[in-house]
């Protein structure tokens, strides 16, 4: 058995990776490092075994029917776990009992339940890079989705990467060389990054494993046949998956290849600032858009809602198509409640092809799958109401899978079993045998005596009976006196003193049927139970066009619902690059703040006049709120979504970047100001004059000399058409940016309103033309809290500083492009000046106190001249 052990561990693809679990018996069982391991990481008691050699190999194990929890764990640890099974029955096996690796189970592969989140995808990725090209094929082996795309440069496949998020990465070597921070993809992100052996990429084996997959003849077939590094990074995945997951995987039947710019580009670090699906801090739904958005009610509409709000459209059309089907929706509110309800008891019908097609799903999921297409003849009908468009097409595509309905209804019971072995899953009535077998099991004896009162009224034999023992079975005893009426078609079986005992043809039937009835029964309800599951696997196509109808649907009345709901305005499309938004609010903040608190404003941007807001105004105004909010109504309008204001024209953009405050840099080990800067060294070198640019406190990080003349040039470059030219909110506090006003072409202030309240602030959250006039840091921090004494030293400090105001600098340079003089530096004011003792005023005391002969002083003279001091202060 050891011997057999080492053979499949070390046979395995990467068994330096791969933890094996080796049934045995009622346990799976782990030896030598992988039992070190697992014991471990599962807190598992490690024991030993003898093994042929000098000490014991290490050894943990855990029962099997406990496995999945233990195997999840250890694949959300980032582990593989491969699984041998017994392939017989031990009672029945002669000799060693045979066993192989039926599966291993990955990050990126895992079906297990409790390992998906069910309104999420799992992906597993699988990247090639080739001479400058990197081929990308994404794949979700539970609901058999599977993409290809390409790229050529490595910041937008990090970007493609964050967009998926998948739990498993394979690739060739080189993409480890490509300069893209891998570990950074592992520890920060707690993505499975493995490379395979060059093999797996080879150009012929991938064609030909894709063909086979995909019964197509050729890569022009599939629709792939641009794309060379996409097809073997497909190649490549498809050949993996094989090797791992052991099964033909036949509800993957299609692959689609996209290309990036059908989408609008979000880098990572403005997908997090943006809180698309989760929050920056607590990494969480609630307070994301995708929180405010999904109203879905089912797993599927919930993934494609997700998948929505993370890759929004840039082609007007295709946005257009969403806003009709969600405005058809809006205009029949109760209709799209009557199907929201029908939505509701939908199982996952994506994520139960791939079970069935696993060959793991049970009876009881076969139930659920039944009662939803209960549901899908409403569906369909209800959908008759609106004539054209994309929900058209979804009633066109709902296929009601009623064969599929009726075969499960007649085959399955309603309240099936939790488990398959002890029986009890086929209806009485759909298969003869079955009927006999439970038959015979439950009314076995009375037969007995039915046949035994035929044969004695048939015989005349009076005392005959049916009798049974363990070698002989059942049998008719007949005594000596009776020995003669017994008929030719009785077999004699044994002959004691004063009897005989006798079997027929019947009787044989009949001990057939009751004692195998139960093994028998258990084995045809597997196999009735299987060739169900086969069928309804063999219909894998139709059910998962019908599942991605759905869970369109469901996306579209989610989207209607909200809308509805919130109080959202379909937005206008236009091409001509203007943002024009009227009381536009917050999708999120608005849902956090009580009582419809939140206020509305307007945005104006365009590519000419328009091009750039400098906005000013204190901390905690709402500037940023003002200028995500700008942000995530572009980004909803494109996703295909009413936005949150009462007017909206949107120019479609193609890229949202943000740089928002300094986030969780402190994670990545870099100053804050290097990230802040290699963030905006991004956005500067990849946007465009079709881009949205959400700038927030550029320069911060640095003295506020650098920083000021970095955001200077940074709006010189954005708003300057030949430079670039794209569309830009940017917040600041250096109110010396409002200069630019009426210098540069497109520039704009504008300020947050805020009311003095003598030594308070209010804040209206209005936002207004024109630039802050002042900052109101003092009254910000007395807001927060900070102690009295401490504001008063600030506010003295700000007097005294006023003085050595930056703005005279400033005013130079928007004279001349260039300030001959060295502008006064905050760091060069000179601080000693400030120190405690110029609060004192009168000189007269320091002299005093400097000439006093202490050590001559009596306590009483002391105490005197203490009193004498503080009378002049
Ligand atoms: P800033 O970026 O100017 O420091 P924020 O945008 O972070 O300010 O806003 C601070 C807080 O003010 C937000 O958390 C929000 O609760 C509130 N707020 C912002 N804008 C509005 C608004 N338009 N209406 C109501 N409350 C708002």
């Amino acid at each position: 058995m050891m011997v057999h052990y080492c053979q499949t561990k070390t046979g395995l693809t990467d068994p330096a990776n791969t933890i094996l679990f080796y049934r045995l018996g009622d346990f799976y069982e782990m030896f030598f490092e992988d039992a070190t391991l697992v014991s471990k990481e599962l807190e598992l008691t490690l024991t030993g075994k003898d093994c042929g050699m000098e000490d014991r190999a290490p050894m943990c194990g855990i029962p099997y029917h406990a496995a999945e929890g233990y195997i999840n764990r250890l694949v959300e640890n980032g582990h593989k776990v491969a699984i041998c099974e017994q392939m017989e029955d031990p009672k029945q096996a002669k000799g060693m009992v045979k066993r192989e690796v039926i599966r291993v189970v990955t990050p990126g592969t895992t079906l297990i339940p409790q390992g998906l989140d069910e309104t999420k995808n799992n992906y597993i990725m699988s990247i090639v890079c080739m001479e400058g090209c990197f081929g990308i094929s994404t794949a979700d082996i539970s609901t058999g989705q599977c993409l290809v795309t390409e790229m050529d440069k490595p910041r937008r496949l990090v970007d493609e990467i964050t967009k998926f998020m998948p739990a498993e990465i394979i690739c060739n070597q080189s993409f480890l060389l490509c300069g893209i921070d891998v570990e950074d993809l592992r520890t920060r992100l707690h993505i499975c990054v493995n490379a395979l052996e060059d093999w797996y990429f080879d150009d012929d084996i991938c064609r030909r494993t894709l063909q086979e997959q995909f019964h197509a003849a050729t890569m022009e077939g599939l629709g792939i046949a641009d794309y060379n590094c996409g097809t073997i990074a497909a190649g490549a995945l498809f050949q993996y998956l094989h090797e791992t997951q052991k099964s033909d995987l036949s509800h993957m039947n299609s692959i689609t290849p996209y290309v990036t710019d059908k989408y609008m580009l979000i880098d990572s670090s403005s997908r997090r600032n943006l809180e698309l699906v989760e929050t920056l801090r607590e990494k969480q739904k609630r307070g994301s858009l995708l929180w405010v958005l999904d109203k879905t009610r089912t797993a599927m509409g919930a993934r494609l809602l997700r998948s929505y709000v993370e890759q929004p459209l840039i082609d007007e059309d295709e946005i257009n198509a969403r806003l009709d089907a969600v405005e058809a929706l809006t205009g029949q509110a109760m209709i799209r409640e009557e199907i929201r309800e029908y939505l509701r008891p939908v199982y996952d019908l994506e994520r139960l092809v791939g079970r069935i097609s696993y060959q793991s799903a049970n009876p009881r999921d076969l139930i659920a799958f039944k009662s939803s297409l209960q549901m899908l003849p409403y569906i369909k009908q209800l959908l008759n109401s609106f004539a054209g468009g994309a929900l058209a097409q979804i009633q066109e595509d709902l296929d009601p899978l009623e064969d599929l309905y009726q075969l499960v209804d007649a085959a399955i019971v309603d309240d099936p079993p939790y488990l398959m072995r002890d029986g009890g899953m086929i209806k009485d009535g759909y298969n003869e045998m079955v009927d006999n077998y439970r038959h015979a099991k439950t009314e076995g004896k009375q037969w007995l005596s039915e046949l035994e009162a035929s044969e004695r009224e048939k015989t005349g034999i009076k005392n005959m009976k049916v009798k049974y023992n363990k070698v002989f079975g059942y049998y008719l005893e007949v005594t000596n006196s009776f020995k003669d009426l017994v008929p030719d078609y009785y077999t004699r079986k044994q002959t004691l003193t004063n009897a005989e005992r006798y079997i027929t043809p019947r009787l044989k039937e009949l001990e057939d049927t009751i004692l195998g009835a139960e093994d028998k029964l258990y084995a045809l309800e597997y196999d009735l139970f299987c060739t169900v599951r086969d069928t309804v696997a063999g219909e894998a196509e139709r059910i998962q066009r019908t599942a991605q109808a759905l869970a369109r649907l469901d996306v579209y009345a989610s989207l209607s619902y909200v809308a509805e709901h919130n109080h959202y305005v379909r937005p206008k499309l236009n091409s001509r690059g203007k943002i024009d938004i009227k009381d536009g609010r917050h999708p999120v903040v608005e849902k956090m703040i009580p009582n419809d608190m939140f206020i509305a404003n307007d945005t104006l941007l365009d590519n000419g006049d328009h091009r750039v807001s400098v906005i000013t105004g204190p901390n905690m105004a709402g500037k940023s709120t003002y200028m995500r909010q700008t942000a995530l109504i572009v980004l909803m309008a494109q996703i295909g979504s009413f936005v949150p204001a009462s007017k909206a024209n949107i120019g479609i953009v193609d890229r949202i970047f943000t740089r928002v405050g300094a986030s969780d840099d402190l994670a990545s080990g870099q100053s804050t100001f290097m990230v802040e800067m290699t963030e905006v060294a991004n956005i500067l070198r990849n946007a465009t004059s079709n881009s949205l640019l959400i700038l927030d406190e550029i320069g911060r990080g640095t003295s506020t000399f650098d920083g000021l003349s970095i955001a200077w040039a940074v709006i010189e470059h954005v708003a300057n058409p030949k430079l670039l030219g794209a569309k830009t909110l940017f917040a600041t506090h250096y109110h010396e940016l409002t200069e630019l006003e009426g210098k540069l072409p497109g520039v704009h202030n504008y300020c947050i309103a805020v009311k003095e309240k003598g030594d308070d602030i209010v804040f209206l959250r209005k936002i207004v033309q024109g630039g802050a006039d002042k900052s109101y840091g003092i009254q910000v921090a007395r807001l927060a809290g900070v102690p009295e004494s401490v504001l008063s030293r600030a506010q003295e400090l700000v007097e005294q500083l006023s003085d050595a105001d930056i703005t005279a600098a400033v005013k130079d340079l928007t004279m001349q492009k260039k300030p001959k003089a060295k502008p006064v530096h905050y760091d060069e004011v000179d601080m000693a000046q400030m120190s405690l003792f110029d609060t004192v005023q009168d000189d007269d005391i320091i002299k005093e106190l400097s000439e006093l002969d202490i050590s001559n002083m009596t306590p009483m003279d002391a105490l005197n001249t203490l009193y004498r001091f503080q009378g002049k202060v």
